[in-house]
Protein backbone atom coordinates (compact mmCIF):
# COMPACT_ATOMS: atom_id res chain seq x y z
CA UNK A 1 0.00 0.00 0.00
CA UNK A 2 1.25 3.63 -0.98
CA UNK A 3 2.46 5.42 2.43
CA UNK A 4 1.56 9.40 2.62
CA UNK A 5 3.55 11.06 4.87
CA UNK A 6 2.04 14.18 6.31
CA UNK A 7 2.57 16.95 9.14
CA UNK A 8 0.34 17.53 11.83
CA UNK A 9 0.69 20.04 14.46
CA UNK A 10 -0.89 19.78 17.55
CA UNK A 11 -1.48 22.00 20.70
CA UNK A 12 -2.27 20.82 24.13
CA UNK A 13 -4.04 23.69 26.19
CA UNK A 14 -5.56 24.10 29.51
CA UNK A 15 -5.43 24.82 33.08
CA UNK A 16 -2.58 24.13 34.95
CA UNK A 17 -2.18 20.95 36.42
CA UNK A 18 -5.19 19.92 34.76
CA UNK A 19 -2.68 16.99 33.23
CA UNK A 20 -1.85 18.09 30.17
CA UNK A 21 2.04 17.09 30.18
CA UNK A 22 0.79 13.37 32.27
CA UNK A 23 -1.44 12.68 28.87
CA UNK A 24 0.76 13.76 26.56
CA UNK A 25 3.79 11.95 27.68
CA UNK A 26 1.33 8.60 28.51
CA UNK A 27 0.56 9.02 24.91
CA UNK A 28 3.67 9.15 23.22
CA UNK A 29 5.71 7.11 25.89
CA UNK A 30 2.65 4.52 27.26
CA UNK A 31 4.26 5.52 30.34
CA UNK A 32 2.98 7.79 33.54
CA UNK A 33 5.01 10.16 35.19
CA UNK A 34 3.66 11.70 38.18
CA UNK A 35 5.41 15.24 38.07
CA UNK A 36 7.59 17.37 35.94
CA UNK A 37 9.28 19.83 36.64
CA UNK A 38 8.85 21.99 33.16
CA UNK A 39 7.20 25.07 33.54
CA UNK A 40 8.10 26.15 29.97
CA UNK A 41 6.38 25.01 26.65
CA UNK A 42 7.65 21.48 25.04
CA UNK A 43 7.73 20.28 21.36
CA UNK A 44 7.62 16.85 21.06
CA UNK A 45 8.32 15.53 17.68
CA UNK A 46 7.23 11.91 16.59
CA UNK A 47 6.21 9.74 13.46
CA UNK A 48 2.84 7.85 13.92
CA UNK A 49 1.72 5.29 11.54
CA UNK A 50 -2.12 4.20 11.71
CA UNK A 51 -5.08 3.23 8.79
CA UNK A 52 -1.98 2.86 6.55
CA UNK A 53 -0.81 6.48 6.98
CA UNK A 54 2.44 7.74 7.98
CA UNK A 55 2.35 11.34 9.66
CA UNK A 56 5.01 13.67 11.28
CA UNK A 57 3.16 14.87 14.50
CA UNK A 58 3.97 17.75 16.53
CA UNK A 59 2.64 17.89 20.08
CA UNK A 60 3.26 21.35 21.58
CA UNK A 61 2.28 20.32 25.55
CA UNK A 62 1.86 24.42 26.85
CA UNK A 63 2.28 25.93 30.02
CA UNK A 64 0.27 28.89 31.10
CA UNK A 65 0.46 30.45 27.61
CA UNK A 66 -2.33 32.74 28.56
CA UNK A 67 -0.49 34.24 31.16
CA UNK A 68 3.08 33.85 29.19
CA UNK A 69 0.90 35.84 26.25
CA UNK A 70 1.74 33.53 23.76
CA UNK A 71 -2.14 31.63 23.40
CA UNK A 72 -2.15 33.62 20.46
CA UNK A 73 1.02 32.58 18.88
CA UNK A 74 -0.32 28.67 19.86
CA UNK A 75 -3.97 28.80 17.96
CA UNK A 76 -2.49 30.08 14.96
CA UNK A 77 0.22 27.29 14.48
CA UNK A 78 -1.93 24.73 15.55
CA UNK A 79 -3.59 22.18 13.58
CA UNK A 80 -5.37 20.40 16.06
CA UNK A 81 -6.19 21.31 19.54
CA UNK A 82 -6.43 19.22 22.80
CA UNK A 83 -8.14 20.77 24.98
CA UNK A 84 -7.64 19.08 28.87
CA UNK A 85 -9.43 19.77 32.32
CA UNK A 86 -9.54 17.91 35.35
CA UNK A 87 -12.78 15.82 36.15
CA UNK A 88 -12.07 17.24 39.86
CA UNK A 89 -11.86 20.79 38.96
CA UNK A 90 -14.35 22.68 37.74
CA UNK A 91 -12.50 25.59 37.81
CA UNK A 92 -10.24 23.90 34.65
CA UNK A 93 -13.93 22.79 33.37
CA UNK A 94 -15.12 26.38 32.91
CA UNK A 95 -11.36 27.57 31.95
CA UNK A 96 -11.73 24.38 29.22
CA UNK A 97 -15.15 25.89 27.98
CA UNK A 98 -13.13 29.62 27.21
CA UNK A 99 -10.84 27.82 25.85
CA UNK A 100 -13.10 26.15 23.25
CA UNK A 101 -14.75 29.51 22.83
CA UNK A 102 -11.67 31.43 21.84
CA UNK A 103 -11.37 28.07 19.28
CA UNK A 104 -14.31 28.76 17.95
CA UNK A 105 -13.98 32.72 17.24
CA UNK A 106 -10.55 32.36 16.12
CA UNK A 107 -10.43 29.48 13.56
CA UNK A 108 -13.17 29.35 10.60
CA UNK A 109 -15.71 26.31 11.45
CA UNK A 110 -14.58 23.33 10.41
CA UNK A 111 -10.83 24.64 9.67
CA UNK A 112 -9.15 22.58 12.98
CA UNK A 113 -9.59 19.52 14.65
CA UNK A 114 -10.35 19.77 18.11
CA UNK A 115 -10.58 17.31 21.03
CA UNK A 116 -11.88 18.03 24.83
CA UNK A 117 -10.37 15.78 27.10
CA UNK A 118 -11.91 15.20 31.03
CA UNK A 119 -8.69 14.16 32.59
CA UNK A 120 -7.99 12.10 36.41
CA UNK A 121 -11.67 9.99 35.70
CA UNK A 122 -9.63 7.65 37.75
CA UNK A 123 -10.42 10.06 40.96
CA UNK A 124 -13.89 9.44 41.22
CA UNK A 125 -14.53 10.21 44.80
CA UNK A 126 -12.83 13.84 44.01
CA UNK A 127 -14.96 14.33 40.88
CA UNK A 128 -16.49 18.08 40.45
CA UNK A 129 -17.60 17.77 36.79
CA UNK A 130 -20.26 14.79 35.43
CA UNK A 131 -19.13 13.15 32.04
CA UNK A 132 -22.90 14.50 30.60
CA UNK A 133 -21.50 18.36 31.66
CA UNK A 134 -18.25 17.05 28.83
CA UNK A 135 -20.72 15.39 26.69
CA UNK A 136 -22.87 18.76 26.62
CA UNK A 137 -19.49 21.03 26.22
CA UNK A 138 -18.56 19.10 23.12
CA UNK A 139 -21.92 18.76 21.63
CA UNK A 140 -22.16 22.64 21.85
CA UNK A 141 -18.41 23.05 20.12
CA UNK A 142 -18.85 20.57 17.61
CA UNK A 143 -15.84 18.96 18.89
CA UNK A 144 -14.67 15.48 19.94
CA UNK A 145 -14.74 14.35 23.65
CA UNK A 146 -12.87 11.83 26.06
CA UNK A 147 -12.66 11.45 29.59
CA UNK A 148 -9.48 9.62 30.09
CA UNK A 149 -6.78 9.09 33.11
CA UNK A 150 -3.55 9.54 32.28
CA UNK A 151 -3.00 7.87 35.63
CA UNK A 152 -4.46 4.43 35.62
CA UNK A 153 -4.32 3.68 31.65
CA UNK A 154 -2.78 4.41 28.26
CA UNK A 155 -5.75 3.24 26.10
CA UNK A 156 -8.33 6.54 26.78
CA UNK A 157 -4.51 8.99 26.03
CA UNK A 158 -4.24 6.72 22.64
CA UNK A 159 -8.03 6.23 21.43
CA UNK A 160 -8.03 10.05 21.96
CA UNK A 161 -5.46 11.57 19.89
CA UNK A 162 -5.90 8.62 17.17
CA UNK A 163 -9.19 10.02 16.48
CA UNK A 164 -7.58 13.42 17.17
CA UNK A 165 -4.84 13.11 14.49
CA UNK A 166 -7.63 11.10 12.07
CA UNK A 167 -9.59 14.47 11.94
CA UNK A 168 -6.56 16.44 11.39
CA UNK A 169 -5.90 14.01 8.55
CA UNK A 170 -8.83 14.41 7.18
CA UNK A 171 -9.24 18.41 7.23
CA UNK A 172 -5.85 18.26 5.64
CA UNK A 173 -6.87 16.48 2.36
CA UNK A 174 -9.55 18.91 2.56
CA UNK A 175 -8.41 22.45 3.10
CA UNK A 176 -5.10 23.10 2.14
CA UNK A 177 -2.72 24.43 4.45
CA UNK A 178 -2.05 28.46 3.39
CA UNK A 179 -6.60 28.14 3.90
CA UNK A 180 -6.44 26.10 6.72
CA UNK A 181 -3.73 29.28 8.28
CA UNK A 182 -5.95 32.01 6.98
CA UNK A 183 -9.06 30.54 9.05
CA UNK A 184 -7.13 32.35 11.85
CA UNK A 185 -7.93 35.88 12.61
CA UNK A 186 -7.94 38.34 14.94
CA UNK A 187 -6.63 35.59 17.72
CA UNK A 188 -4.96 38.72 19.64
CA UNK A 189 -8.03 40.62 19.95
CA UNK A 190 -10.12 37.87 20.99
CA UNK A 191 -7.92 36.67 23.82
CA UNK A 192 -7.66 40.59 24.72
CA UNK A 193 -11.64 40.36 25.63
CA UNK A 194 -11.25 36.70 27.16
CA UNK A 195 -8.46 37.11 29.87
CA UNK A 196 -7.91 41.23 29.96
CA UNK A 197 -4.72 41.80 28.68
CA UNK A 198 -2.87 43.13 25.22
CA UNK A 199 -1.53 39.78 24.07
CA UNK A 200 0.82 41.16 22.14
CA UNK A 201 2.55 37.92 21.81
CA UNK A 202 6.42 37.41 21.84
CA UNK A 203 7.18 34.14 20.50
CA UNK A 204 8.84 31.90 22.86
CA UNK A 205 11.57 29.29 22.27
CA UNK A 206 10.22 25.90 22.65
CA UNK A 207 12.86 23.29 23.61
CA UNK A 208 11.95 20.31 21.20
CA UNK A 209 12.35 16.52 22.21
CA UNK A 210 12.17 13.75 20.00
CA UNK A 211 10.58 10.52 21.11
P1 LIG B 1 -0.21 20.16 33.61
O1 LIG B 1 0.22 21.34 34.43
O2 LIG B 1 -1.57 20.39 33.01
O3 LIG B 1 0.80 19.73 32.59
O4 LIG B 1 -0.41 18.93 34.64
P2 LIG B 1 0.60 17.73 34.99
O5 LIG B 1 0.63 16.73 33.88
O6 LIG B 1 1.89 18.29 35.43
O7 LIG B 1 -0.20 17.06 36.20
C1 LIG B 1 -0.56 17.81 37.36
C2 LIG B 1 -0.74 16.87 38.53
O8 LIG B 1 -1.84 16.01 38.31
C3 LIG B 1 0.48 15.95 38.79
O9 LIG B 1 0.64 15.81 40.17
C4 LIG B 1 0.06 14.64 38.14
O10 LIG B 1 0.66 13.56 38.76
C5 LIG B 1 -1.44 14.64 38.39
N1 LIG B 1 -2.18 13.88 37.37
C6 LIG B 1 -2.11 14.05 36.04
N2 LIG B 1 -2.94 13.20 35.41
C7 LIG B 1 -3.56 12.50 36.38
C8 LIG B 1 -4.56 11.46 36.36
O11 LIG B 1 -5.05 11.01 35.34
N3 LIG B 1 -4.98 11.01 37.60
C9 LIG B 1 -4.45 11.45 38.75
N4 LIG B 1 -4.91 10.92 39.89
N5 LIG B 1 -3.52 12.43 38.81
C10 LIG B 1 -3.09 12.94 37.63
MG1 LIG C 1 2.63 20.56 32.08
Amino acid sequence: MKMTVNRIRVVVLGSPRSGKSAVVVRYLTKRYIGEYSSTGDFLYQHRVAFDGVVSEVEILDTSNCAIRGCLGDHVRWGDAFAVVYSVCERRSFLAAAELLSLLERTRLPGCAAITLLGNKRDLEHAREVHAEEGQELSLRFGCQFYEVSAAESCAGAALAFHALLREARALALLLPAPRRKLAAYSVSKVIGTIFGKNSKSVRKKRPSLSI
